[in-house]
Order: C-alpha cells, then structure tokens, then sequence
C-alpha cells in the first residue's frame, strides 16, 4: 500500500484533530460544558462516534474525551525507514478524522454555522430546494443553508426501498467536477440508477453544488441529491447516514463498531467518488470511508490502492479524466460513473424504459410547476383516469399501444386535456384480485419519467407533462411504452402480456370512464367484504428480518383487516407477491382451527409466529395491544401506547417530532417499540390499521384512543369520519387530544373530561 496515501492521510488527521481541538476548546471557554449537543431531528447522538465508540454524547463537555480517543488513533507520519506497508495506521488516520469532523460539526451547529454555500455565491436565477428539510436546522431558514445532517423521517422513509433493493446505495460525492456538463452528466447518471447522491468538499472554493445549482438541478430529498456542504468536513454525514443505516436497519446497538462496519461493507453498497485535487483532508477523510468498505474513486491522478480485504474490491482506484475514453465530458462522466459501480460491485436493477427523457426513481418525486408545464391531464380544469384490467391470454396483444383522439401537441402550452389509461393485462398466474395491486403501481411507473409529474388514482389522477420534455419528445404513446416495460420487468412472474390504449377523444374518455367506475366500485365492495373472517389464509412477511441481522425475529403476519407495520403491504399485496415471487418473504399462513376469534388467535398463526420468530415468540394476538401483541421491526408508521392513567392509549406519527403525555419524542418511543420483542402496551403499527374494526378490537377498539398526532388526523379525516360513524359517535375525533394542546399526562386527563373521552366510562384496560 502506498506510502504516499498514508503519509497524506495520517498528516490530514493530525491536522483536522488539532483543529477540533481548539475549536472545542473555544466553545467550552464561551458556551459552557453544559451546552447541548446534536444534529436537529436524528435519534442516535452523534451517529459516528456513538456507533464508533459507544459514547452517547449530549454536552459540550462530553467531548474532550472523544478528541483524546481521536488523537490516541494518530500516527506519526512514516518515514521511508519506519514504514511497513500495512493500512492499519491509515484505517486508524481515517477514524480519527470522523470522530473530529463530527465533533466540529457538532460544535458548528452551537454557533448557528450550519454548512453554507460559501460567502458571495449567488444561488442561480429562480434557483431554490425543493424539499421543504432542506433549510431545516436550529434557526429555520436561510437560503444559503445546505442540508446538514439527513434528519430521520427522511432515513426511514429511504429505509424499504434501501432494503428492498430499489436503492442499491449512495454515492458520496466529494469536490467539483470537470465541468458544469459531467457535474449534471454524474448525477444524471446516479439517478438513474436510484443511487442517492450525497455532495460535498470543495476544489479551491468551487463545489459540485455550485456547478449543479448554476445548471438549474434541483438539488434535495426528492430528487435523491443532497447537499451536505461546501466542505470536505460535511462529507461526515454520509458516514453518519451510514452508521444510522446500521444501527437502525441492522438492529446494532451503540459502540459495536465491527458490526457496524461490516453491515456496511455488505450490504450499503456506497462509494466514495473524488472530483478534482485531492488534498490531506480529503486522503483522511477517504481513509476514513474505507474504513465502512466504502472504496474511493478518483478522477485525477493518485496511487492506487488494490484489495487487501477491508473492501470488497479495489480500495482507492484512480481513474484520471484526461485518460478516460470517451469524446465529451458527457461521456467520460458516463463511464466514470459505470467504474464506481464496478468498483464497488454495486447491484442496479434498472428496466431499460425506451422514453426520450432520463428513467429511474430518483424522478419519482420531482415536481412540475405549472411555469414549466406543457400539459396537464386532471387536477381542475380536466379528467383523467387510469384503469388497469385483467384481458383474455388469447386476446391482449403484448406491446400493443394505441392512442385513440388526439396527442397533446393540438392544446395550447400550459393547456389541459382530458386523458384515461386503460392498460390490459393477461398471464397464466394473473388474478383478478391483483388488478388494483398493479394498478397503484401506475403512479410509481410514470412518475420515474424526468419532467412527468403524476399524483393521486384511479379517477383523481393528475398528471403534468414538462416543456422540457415535451421538447425531446415525450407524448402520449410514451405513457404506454413506460407502463408496458415496467410492468414486464417488474412483474413478469404474474403478466405475460400488456397493452396500453390512451383516450383523449372527449366521448371515448366518458364512455371509458363510466366502465373503470364501474370496476372500482366492484373493487371497494370486495374489499369491504374482505374481512378476516372471509379468508382462510392470512400472510406473513419477513422482508425486514433480511435486513435486521441482529433483530432477525420479527415477522408481520398480514391479514385482511390489518396491513403490515410499514403501510407498504397489505394482504393483497401480500398475496400478489407470493404469486411473484414463491419462496420470497410473504407466504401464505393457513388459519386451521380459531382458539379465540375475539383476542385474535389461530392454530395458524400461533403456530407460525413461533416458527417465524425462530421461537421467540410464543402467540400473537392479531387484535391486542395488551395480551401477546405483534412485535415491530424499525419500520412501523406509527406507535401505539398505553397511558393507564387514561384508560387508554396514545398514537404517535413518525412525521410527529413534538413531545407525547408518556413524555418520551416518537425517537425515543421507537427504541421501546422496535426491535422484534413482544411489548405488551407498546406497538408499531401501519397508519391504515387505525380505521380497521379491528383495530386493538380485544381491548376496546377505536374508542381506546386518548390522544393522537394531529397529522394523523389531518392526513386520515376521511378514513376517521367512517370510524366514527361506524362507533356511533360523530364528534368522537375531535374527542381524541393532539399535541397542540396536550403534551403530559394531567393535560390529557383534563382534556378528557372537558371532552367527555368515552374511554373514560369504559371497562379498565387492563
Ligand atoms: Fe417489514 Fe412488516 Fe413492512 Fe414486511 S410488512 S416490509 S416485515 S414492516
Ligand atoms: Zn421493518
């Protein structure tokens, strides 16, 4: 291994651990020992050196003995006599400069100096985040704040798709690319792939965020792009998104820094990408990478540094711009990128889309403003509609795609049009029952198109088509040729064949419309009748244990009546996948004989919640909170709890980050929640469960709810209106406290009675 690399990195560290020292000094001499701690809306302190070491830092003054555990990690540079070419002192250089760059973060963060862009740089014209975190941060907003810190909502809300494979990983971006073009070429070319994109570090003050902003990319959560800051320092946040990753998806616990590590090295496929002059900081920062597999990549000339074990692959790889083939930067940004995924062997599923615009579901979140509209299909001024059947094998002819009226090129720019897509589907293992399964995948399917923005369902679809891709060709046979490759690579075990016919003949779309109405109404009654008492098989998923090396017995059993933890899976989802995918993570469970219809027990369950839970758990009452309830993984939408002072139980949203009666945050209830025990009083729960008749029905029902997140009240108004009618009690929502008006115990128990909460009168809980 290179002399030189450790030579560079261990002089960065000592530099950088210096450098944290005084500040730290500084800030203990004008803030106090006392002073708090912490990056604004993430659970695990300082996520490095809590995963790293164990120590839960919460004050200034914790972290003197964080810097002496840095600067015992530091080596004396090696000189050619004393010099073994071991990586060991390098790995430790690394370790050094994350535990100080988070130390001078954190100590940043007092002083209100979240990352900035630097002084004097002007965002480019109209240039703004899209994603409302991305001025998040002590003091709110300011325009030049970067993203800091990736708070946790975000982290969870990543966290299926970061499981499920939809993202294969992330792409810690360090520096300024060669030009403006390979800056937006890069990232392009990472989004298509879905891999997050995380920017930071500097080349004599001009940063890839800089490049990307002047070329009008929008940078944020959305579009998988963040921007931590112009500095090499800020990159510490993709190590801390990493460690967070582990500790939250893994199950590690604080201080098992091995663990850590290897999580990560086998299964977050990151990498370190190095745009431009690599100097001390950055060979240290790298060096702190490798430490988590993650190899470096560099786009200038630097030694490399080849396997030897801590990394999957290559360590350091060097592959300088000017000698990469290609003829334009666009290119050479091309293949720069397809040698960080070989390097990293990083696992892309990708379905080749044939649209004229960039593909991937990194798009999936962008927004079309109505200023860089072409066309709208919906929203106020037209219908649209998409309808998805099952056809005859003999009769649906695969690849199909018709347009019936005319294209969108007739309306005026910024015009709207009416627009229903019928997509025909037919395969031997194709059900009628998948048909809505698929369908909502529509919205995922078109919304991966750059420059397509499409909201909503069925007959409340919304969909804007951007000038920018109207000009490069985008039309409405595109809708079907999206819909027809996705729906083949994503869903080839169960359709064979499909074709897409596109209405915006006025009469057609009304005559079409009439008939998908009809079916969603046959839909909604037959989900209506689908109850748990209906089936005789109920499902199990597993996909989290996949990930959860160290909480690998929870299992959520899925029935009709009540959806799995996360909200992503329901029981014909469930059912839908195990037709895909056979031996995959949702099988069906035969109920066999009811021990107790009531409490929510079958031969069938128990039996299989001992099985799946590798004979952690015994039973699992589908129905209780208090008597052998489900147990949660990490991913769950909300949390359910018991207050017995209040007869009751509470709801906390993930979304709500204010302080609950049981006076713990959402952060602090998930780590009672999670982690695949049983808990009686405690449970994590999809958000759709809460409207379910069984809904914690052994122990009362709906009524049992004392207290709950306003967004959840905001965001289920419909679904809790029929609950109350269904309770007999109109007024029972407004009954239920949020943390508007309510945030301890006494606060509940007076809003209980001014309110007359029926939990009150009724029957001790427990
Ligand atoms: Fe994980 Fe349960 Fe969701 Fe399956 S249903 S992905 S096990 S939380
Ligand atoms: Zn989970």
């Amino acid at each position: 291994m290179s002399r030189y690399i450790a030579t560079r990195a261990i002089r960065g560290a000592n530099a950088l651990v210096g450098e944290a020292e005084v500040m730290l000094k500084q800030a203990l001499d004008e803030h106090g020992a006392d002073t708090p701690v912490s990056f604004p809306n993430t659970a695990y302190f300082l996520p490095v050196i809590f995963g790293m070491t164990g120590r839960e830092i919460e004050n200034l003054g914790e972290l003197p003995e964080v810097l002496d555990h840095a600067r015992s990690l530091l080596h004396p540079t090696p000189s050619a006599k004393h010099w073994t070419p071991y990586l060991g002192e390098t790995l430790d250089s690394g370790m050094a400069t994350l535990l100080a760059a988070e130390t001078i973060e954190a100590i940043r963060y007092i002083y209100g100096l979240q990352p900035e862009l630097l002084p004097g740089f002007e965002l480019a014209g109209g240039t703004s985040f899209t994603s409302p975190d991305m001025n998040g941060g002590a003091d709110g907003s300011s325009n030049g704040h970067l993203n800091g810190a990736i708070d946790d909502i975000q982290l969870r809300s990543w966290g299926i798709q970061l499981v499920d494979g939809r993202m294969p990983g992330f792409a810690a971006i360090v520096g300024c690319a060669k030009s403006n073009a390979a800056a937006v070429q890069i990232v392009r070319e990472l989004q298509r792939r879905n891999i997050l994109t995380f920017l930071s570090g500097n080349v004599n003050g001009r940063s890839i965020i800089h490049q990307l902003l002047e070329e009008g990319v929008e940078l944020g959560y959305d579009t998988y792009t963040v921007p931590f800051g112009t500095d090499t320092i800020s990159a510490i946040y993709a190590l801390g998104f990493a460690t967070r990753s582990a500790l939250t998806f893994g199950g590690m616990k604080g201080g098992q820094a091995k663990e850590i590590l290897h999580y990560n090295k086998d299964r977050v496929f990151a990498f370190v990408l190095a745009l431009g002059e690599v100097d001390d900081l950055k060979y240290a920062a790298a060096a702190g990478a490798i430490n988590f597999g993650f190899p470096v990549i560099a786009d200038t000339v630097i030694p490399q540094i080849l396997p030897t074990g801590v990394t999957t692959y290559e360590h350091v790889v060097s592959l300088p711009w000017h000698e990469i083939d290609g003829g334009d930067d666009l290119e050479k940004a091309e293949r720069l990128v397809q040698k960080c995924i070989e390097v990293r062997g990083v696992k892309v599923q990708v379905a080749d889309v044939p649209v004229p615009v960039p593909y991937g579901s990194a798009f999936e979140g962008e927004v079309v403003r109505k200023a860089d509209m072409r066309v709208e299909f919906g929203g106020k001024n037209s219908r649209c509609f998409e309808y998805l059947r099952m056809g005859k094998l003999d009769e649906v002819v695969d690849g199909k795609i018709e347009v019936v009226g005319p294209d969108f090129s007739a309306v005026d720019p910024q015009g709207s049009m009416d627009m229903g897509i019928v997509v025909e589907v037919a395969g031997r293992q194709m059900e009628q029952d998948f048909e809505p399964v698929l369908e909502r995948q529509i919205h995922y399917f078109v919304n991966g198109a750059s420059g397509i923005q499409h909201i909503g369902q069925r007959d409340i679809t919304w969909i804007r088509v951007s000038e920018k891709a109207a000009e490069v060709g985008f039309d409405l046979e595109s809708f079907g040729k999206i819909l027809h490759a996705r729906l083949h690579s994503d869903f080839g075990a169960i359709v064979d064949k499909v074709a897409i016919t596109i209405y915006t003949d006025p009469e057609q779309v009304d005559q079409r419309l009439d008939e998908a109405r009809a079916a969603y109404d046959f839909r909604n009654k037959r989900l209506e009748d689908l109850t748990d008492t209906a089936v005789d098989v109920f499902y199990s998923c597993t996909l989290c244990q996949s990930f959860a090396p160290n909480a690998p017995n929870h299992v959520c059993i899925v029935s009709p009546e009540r959806l799995g933890l996360c909200g992503a899976y329901n029981w014909l989802d469930c059912k839908a996948s195990f037709n895909i995918n056979p031996t995959g993570p949702n099988q069906p469970i035969k109920l066999g004989r009811v021990s107790d219809l009531e409490t929510g027990y079958w031969e069938g369950t128990n039996d299989y919640a001992k099985v799946g839970s590798h004979g952690v758990v015994e039973e699992v009452a589908m129905y209780s909170i208090m008597e052998n309830p489900m147990t949660a993984c990490g991913c769950f939408e909300c949390i359910v709890m018991l207050i017995p002072e209040a007869n009751g139980v509470m709801v906390v949203s993930r979304e709500d980050t204010s302080m609950t009666p049981a006076g713990m945050t959402f952060s602090t209830l998930a780590g009672i929640a999670g982690g695949g025990i049983q808990t009686p009083g405690v449970m994590g729960v999809g958000k759709y469960y809460l409207a379910s008749p069984k809904f914690i029905s052994a122990d009362g029902g709906f009524k049992r709810i004392v207290w709950m997140s306003s967004v959840l009240k905001d965001t289920m108004s419909e679904e809790f209106k029929i609950v109350a009618e269904r309770e007999g009690d109109l007024e029972l929502i407004d009954r239920i406290a949020d943390e508007r008006s309510v945030s301890s115990v006494d606060e509940l128990l007076a809003w209980m009675e001014a309110h007359e909460h029926p939990a009150l009168t009724m029957d001790a809980i427990f």
